[in-house]
């Protein structure tokens, strides 16, 4: 069976991503970049998440010569004009800091009234092709931030994201019923189609 590279180390992100691949049959064995130790990290250096995801999958599927996933994630804030936006992993300053990330944003949020405290993540999910062939797409979850964190389940804002039509906030909700609404699971389940038109 022909491989597809997923542009992630991340155990999390891996899981998710097989699960919503491997459901749609795509007839492809689905790697992690782990088993690919000797990859080289790609410098993030694109100004949306669209460039960012199709830069990790263009230099995955250079390095392997395989098909390339990569996403790009991150949180926009209404009143912050999108940010942290590209900066969502680095907020505080440390990258993947998720605890000072969260506290900083909702000590800059605190003066904000709930009718202004509108937000989305963003997914861009991308596949590449070894001859450069490319495609992206997007998915989103829009809700508001809370003023408290609550929920232990998921990562990053989680605990301050309430989607809307929802009481709970992202961490409050088993990974299944993310899952179903996240801006991750949109973007992937928009990319099966995509893999299929190209792999085929
Ligand atoms: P990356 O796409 O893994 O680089 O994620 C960028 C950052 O965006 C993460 O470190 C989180 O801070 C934030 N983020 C992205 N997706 C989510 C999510 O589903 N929940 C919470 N935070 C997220």
């Amino acid at each position: 069976m022909s491989r597809l590279i997923l542009a992630t180390r991340n155990a999390g992100k891996i899981a998710e991503l097989k699960v919503i691949l491997t459901e749609a049959d795509l007839g492809h064995e689905l790697v992690g970049a782990e088993s690919y130790p000797d990859i080289p990290d790609v410098k993030e250096t694109g100004v949306t998440f669209a460039e960012n995801a199709l830069l990790k999958a263009h230099a995955l599927a250079r390095a392997t010569g395989l098909p390339a996933v990569a996403d790009d994630s991150g949180l926009s804030v209404d009143v912050l004009g999108g940010s942290p936006g590209i900066f969502s992993a680095r907020w505080a300053g440390r990258h993947g800091d998720d605890q000072a990330n969260l506290d900083l944003l909702l000590a800059q949020l605190s003066d904000i009234a709930d009718p202004h405290r509108g937000a989305h993540f963003t997914c861009a999910a991308a596949l590449a092709l070894p001859d450069g062939t490319e495609r992206v797409v997007e998915g989103r979850l829009r809700g508001t931030l809370r003023f408290e964190p609550a929920g232990t389940h998921g990562f990053g804002y989680d605990p301050i994201l309430q989607p809307d039509g929802e009481t709970r906030t992202c961490a409050e909700l088993t990974p299944d019923e993310k899952n179903a609404i996240s801006h991750r699971g949109k973007a992937f389940r928009a990319l099966v189609p995509v893999v299929r038109e190209l792999l085929a």
